[in-house]
């Protein structure tokens, strides 16, 4: 009790934002400290589920097609450095309606920021994908280069790195610091004070429960219900190459083929009700439970009768309109928020992390999506 360190910067949370954050710093030699309450990518994390997917294409948004690949190459460059092979290239395939304005915008996108799709119409979708229920879908994309990250792993090997590369790391609930104009130390719920000179809250659906003033409005923690269907014994057309990780758009539903014999994943995208991270129940209602079943029976029929192995229940930490938010307090001028993740951050880690550190020590230029002024107290979603 009492003890006080000093850092260049305390990063607070070691989910997908805040392990990427204290790795970058680390590597160009500040000291850190990494604060964490429950273990980096713990089961009530957002970025504690076994799987995510990283895709390239997000409509017309070029600025999360840029991040994407940006971070798709560093997660890659990462995994072989530390030789964790956490990124499984199963390809990312996007289907909808014929008519679909947003699926002319991904590929306009991806052809300008350079990246890799195959355009499938009907007969080739049905061709290659003869497992899919394809009713009403019309056309698609694959990324073959995309594909999942092992997330809850990969997070841990973050942690792992930055710690190697001097930050140090400990298990503890750091409080809000209760100061304005310069703070120079925070303390946790067990006594313990630590100073630095910036502070960086990457504290995902927590946010606002750390700041309840500023952001407990801001920040828009949904609940997310995940459903895993056993594969019939012998089938291999649910395991990748065979099936991609996939996303019907209009449906606002994705999933991904047998990852580690996990079953096929499936989740809606759509907005649950508002949780709190600590309490929520992770077990899956029965409502949910028979919407998804209806829904694989429509969109693959062979599992229809399936039944459901595992489940998970999570939280995305939802901006107003799904852009991050990474800026400073507006009345602590060193204590940084990094979060709003919305549902599609994880694979954005690498340049979550890049960017902060080029806040904190470039002074580099500032993304406006990304500060609090854009951040309503209504929701209206516009990143998807
Ligand atoms: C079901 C589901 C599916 C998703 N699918 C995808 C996907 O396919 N692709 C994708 O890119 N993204 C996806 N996402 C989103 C992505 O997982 C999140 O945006 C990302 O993981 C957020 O990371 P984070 O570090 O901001 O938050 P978290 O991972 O929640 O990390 C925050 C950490 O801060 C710690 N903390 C909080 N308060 C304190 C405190 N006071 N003191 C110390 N520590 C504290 C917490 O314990 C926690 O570990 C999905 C999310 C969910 C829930």
């Amino acid at each position: 009790m009492g003890r006080q360190r000093t850092y260049d910067v305390a990063v607070i949370g070691a989910g997908a934002f805040g392990g990427w954050t204290a790795w970058h710093l680390a590597k160009r030699g500040q000291r850190v400290a990494l604060m964490e309450a429950y273990g980096p990518a713990h089961s009530r994390a957002s970025s504690g589920g076994e799987t995510r997917i990283i895709r390239m294409g997000y409509g017309a948004d070029e600025l999360y097609t840029r991040w994407a690949k940006q971070s798709l190459a560093q997660w890659k460059e990462f995994f072989e450095a530390t030789k964790n092979p956490l990124f499984l290239e199963t390809g990312v395939l996007w289907m909808a309606d014929r008519d679909d304005a947003r699926l002319q915008d991904t590929k306009q996108t991806l052809g300008r920021c350079g990246v890799r799709f195959e355009e499938l119409d009907r007969k080739a979708l049905e061709r290659r994908y003869p497992q899919i229920g394809l009713e009403e879908i019309q056309c698609g994309i694959l990324e073959p280069n995309s594909g999942v990250l092992l997330a809850r792993r990969a997070v841990a090997a973050v942690a792992e790195d930055a710690i190697r590369l001097g930050a140090e790391y400990r298990c503890a609930q750091v409080l809000q610091p209760a100061a304005s104009g310069r703070v120079h130390e925070v303390k946790t719920s067990g006594g313990e004070k630590i100073s630095a000179g910036d502070f960086v809250f990457a504290c995902g659906p927590w946010l606002g429960k750390v700041f309840p003033d500023v952001l407990e409005p801001r920040i828009f923690p949904s609940r997310q219900e995940v459903f895993f269907f056993g594969i019939p014994a012998g089938d291999t057309r649910f395991a990748a190459p065979a099936l991609p990780t996939w996303l019907f758009q209009e449906d606002l539903v994705y999933g991904m083929p047998d990852i580690e014999r996990r079953g096929l994943k499936i989740a809606f995208d759509e907005h649950g009700e508002r949780v709190d991270p600590d309490t929520q129940s992770r077990i899956v209602s029965s409502a949910m439970t028979e919407m998804v079943r209806k829904y694989v029976t429509r969109r693959f029929p062979a599992l229809k009768d399936a039944p459901i192995v595992e489940t998970r229940v999570c939280q995305y930490e939802n901006s107003s309109n799904g852009d991050f938010l990474i800026d400073r307090h507006p009345e602590m001028e060193n204590v940084w928020f990094v979060g709003g993740g919305s549902g599609h951050g994880f694979k954005h880690g690498p340049a979550v992390g890049a960017y902060v550190t080029g806040q904190l020590l470039d002074g580099a230029a500032v993304e406006a999506r990304f500060t609090l002024a854009t951040k309503d107290t209504s929701q209206k979603r516009a990143v998807y």
